[in-house]
């Protein structure tokens, strides 16, 4: 059953991961441990498009590719993939991974959940791994609209369902930033004993009360289990494939019950990244941005980050790579505090990051004022003799709309666009929809791919790339009609393309000697639409995802699958 399968990759690859080590070296082999992969169907996704049956990886960079022999040594370990399908790491080029590993309670990724018995599933799975009496939450990246299909009407499980499906263990799932959610028995009774309005059938309402439950719940949050959390997103994201982040951090939280999902301590955010960094036990690579919002006009916190911050600095596990996805200011791209903001990261020549919901500001649509904006500084800079940004990949992201006058401008300057895919799979409509990918592609401008995972999407790449290919929401709608790719350009997308969307395409994004040992094999034949039909490509998963030339989740022998039929109800 295709959904165990979704599931092992979930939650089973945490206790199966081996560390990988940033500065792995090992005395008894001269040339380092190698990983030699035989008898794949290895798509490079390079310039000429091969496809080679073999690769080896020594010293965390593919050494060859494509030409086979070798045998095995006591410092080469040989994997035969049996014919399966290879492709390079994803690289998820926008994303909240550092939010989602500071999640509170035992979290539980539901995005491959299409109905209410499979988040039940899911659920039920989940708190099979951990001791009893502990939360079992999920905290943003799902949607009722997964769960039911277009026109019946959406809802929540029931207390009674999730009670049912996970008597002892209490549950809290909620959508997006600030809810709706929902609970089970063992957590409406601790809930309500901490303020949390809970209704008969287990509802938290959006706002004060869906906040409330994760102010309690983070209140009870231990270091310990925030590293662990990190360390669980990983090794989720390792199952689907996912290989590295751009980070792009979280809101300023002022630590009560008005954060959200989205809300983190600045000061602490990244202390798990930085002692899992220092262990050796990062199973992905996460680069960051970060995230400036502020009212002050004079953004003094974006004018102290870019005084003592060194820009593009890091190694290749964890690398600090620009501002974003906002630069001063609020949500949107406003007033003083936003261009002074953009002036300054300019000055300073740190790449910039702005994302675009297609909202209108004061009548004008948002990615016309940031482009218009970032024309505007670009003149002030080159007027004054400076060098301005036409050199730094400055990103407009998520971008629904747009058109071909605004995209010339935008590569002019030197810009690129992160196109989003299942955000718009999980809430988008017939008027909600985009982004025009084809249009994006036929200006020529550079693009690539991200999910916008942990809040009001989904992390998976299969997911945001069934999006792509097919333009249906997760109730089963066509939404984005005329502006779908074919499989092979929405990889691109994922792969070498966000190799040079993280100023990095001579290191990653392909399967070339030199780059990255960072490769995914893959559940199914994803190019094949007989082994893969359009509506299955959402539960691909990967079987293998080997980071630097260490493998961090092996599914091979299928054990991960036959562990979760028995969990399954
Ligand atoms: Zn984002």
């Amino acid at each position: 059953m295709a959904f165990s399968l979704r599931l092992a990759a979930a939650l089973v690859s945490a206790s199966l991961a081996a560390p990988v080590l940033a500065h792995d070296r090992d005395d008894d082999c001269k040339e380092g441990r190698s990983l030699r992969l035989v008898n794949g169907r290895i798509h490079t996704m390079d310039a000429k498009d091969r496809v080679v049956s073999s690769v080896l990886i020594r010293n965390g960079r593919f050494a060859s590719v494509g030409h086979g022999g070798g045998g095995d040594d006591d410092c080469t370990k040989t994997i035969n993939l049996h014919g399966r399908t290879a492709v390079p790491g994803i690289i998820d080029n926008h994303n909240h991974i550092i939010l989602l590993g500071l999640r509170p309670g035992r979290d539980t990724r539901l995005e491959f959940a299409n109905s209410i018995p499979e988040a039940l599933a899911t659920l039920k799975a989940r708190a099979s791994q951990v001791p009893a009496g502990e939360w079992v939450t999920s905290i943003g990246g799902f949607h009722r609209n997964q769960f039911i299909p277009d026109p019946q009407p959406i809802r929540f499980p029931t207390l009674d369902e999730m009670t049912a499906a996970v008597p002892n263990h209490p549950v809290f799932i909620m959508e997006s930033f600030s809810g709706p959610g929902a609970t089970n028995a063992a957590g409406k009774a601790i809930l309500e004993a901490n303020g949390v309005v809970v209704g008969a059938d287990g509802s938290v309402a959006a706002n004060a009360p869906s906040l409330q439950a994760l102010f309690y719940l983070r209140s009870t949050q231990t270091r310990e289990q925030m590293l662990r959390s990190l360390q669980d997103a990983m090794a989720y994201a390792a199952g689907v494939g996912v290989t590295t982040h751009l980070d792009q951090g979280g809101f300023p939280s002022v630590g009560n019950n008005t954060d959200g999902a989205a809300n983190f301590d600045r000061y602490r955010a990244y202390d798990s990244l930085r002692a899992l960094y220092a262990e050796g036990k990062l199973t992905n690579r996460i680069w960051v941005n970060f995230l400036h919002m502020e009212a002050d006009a004079n953004t003094p916190e974006l004018r102290a980050r870019l005084l003592n911050v060194f820009n593009d600095f890091g190694d290749d596990m964890v690398r600090v790579l620009g501002i974003g996805e906002f630069t001063g200011g609020g949500l949107f791209p406003i007033g003083e505090a936003w261009m002074n903001g953009t002036r300054l990261v300019a000055q300073a020549q740190w790449r910039n990051e702005n994302h675009s919901l297609g909202f209108n500001v004061g009548g004008v649509p948002d990615w016309k004022i940031i482009i218009d904006g970032w024309q505007a500084v670009q003149n002030e800079e080159l007027a004054a003799g400076r060098a301005g940004i036409a050199n730094l990949r400055w990103t407009l992201a998520h971008v629904p709309f747009i058109d071909d006058e605004y995209l010339q401008r935008l590569k002019g300057l030197g810009g690129q666009i992160s196109v989003v895919g299942a955000w718009r799979w999980l809430t988008g409509t017939a008027t909600g929809n985009g982004p025009p990918f084809r249009t994006i592609l036929a200006s020529g401008i550079r693009a690539g791919m991200s999910s916008d995972g942990m809040q009001i999407s989904v992390m998976s790449p299969w997911v945001n790339l069934y999006y792509v290919v097919t333009g249906k929401n997760a109730r089963g709608l066509l939404i984005n009609a005329g502006q779908t790719l074919d499989r092979k350009q929405a990889l691109r997308l994922y792969t070498a393309d966000n190799g040079w969307f993280l100023n990095a395409e001579d290191k990653m994004g392909t399967i070339e000697e030199g780059k990255f040992g960072d490769l995914v094999v893959l559940s199914a034949d994803y190019f094949s639409d007989r082994a893969v039909p359009d509506e299955k490509i959402k539960d691909l998963r990967s079987v293998l995802t080997v980071v630097n030339g260490k493998v961090v989740y092996d599914d091979l022998d299928g054990r991960n699958r036959d562990y979760w039929k028995a969990g399954l109800p």
